[in-house]
């Protein structure tokens, strides 16, 4: 299933909720989530949402609760604009916090550090309007369901 959702970004498409719910169901009953674990960046729309909790409900388990980080648009964009990632080992940097001693070039691996096509502002700025459209109803979801944290 990993190697079906990696085809279909590596094609520009979006994964299906479909893939990514098998993909949910195979790691959450893998040893480690035995004792807990914890939901970064899923469900990121309602449709996912609603699986998730029939999936849960089958594997005999609910969630515990939901927590929303909210940060401001505009410090989201000044963040990830700022970043830049080394293109040889993937070492993260962040020209204004934590530049290269060297501009451009890892201080690890001393490959190019660049920033990624899909940390430009318009791309952020794209990703937060579907967040915005996409995800940020999840709030009110969760609110429903007596589990968000916030
Ligand atoms: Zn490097």
């Amino acid at each position: 299933l990993g190697n079906q959702a990696k085809a279909a970004m590596n094609a520009g498409d979006l994964v299906s909720d479909d893939l990514i719910m098998g993909i949910m169901a195979e790691r959450l009953k893998e040893d480690d989530c035995k004792a807990g674990y914890l939901l970064d960046g899923f469900p990121r729309t309602i449709p996912q949402a609603e699986a998730l909790k029939v999936m849960l409900a089958e594997m005999g388990e609910t969630l515990d609760c939901a927590v929303e980080i909210d940060v401001a648009r505009d410090v989201i964009l000044d963040r990830l604009t700022t970043r830049r990632t080394c293109s040889g080992c993937g070492e993260i940097y962040n020209v204004k916090s934590n530049p290269p001693a060297v501009e451009g070039k890892c201080d690890k691996c001393g490959e190019p550090v660049v920033q990624r096509d899909d940390e430009t502002e318009e791309a952020i700025s794209n990703r937060l309007n579907v967040y915005n459209d996409q995800t940020a109803p999840l709030v009110g979801f969760y609110k429903n369901e007596g589990l968000l944290l916030s």
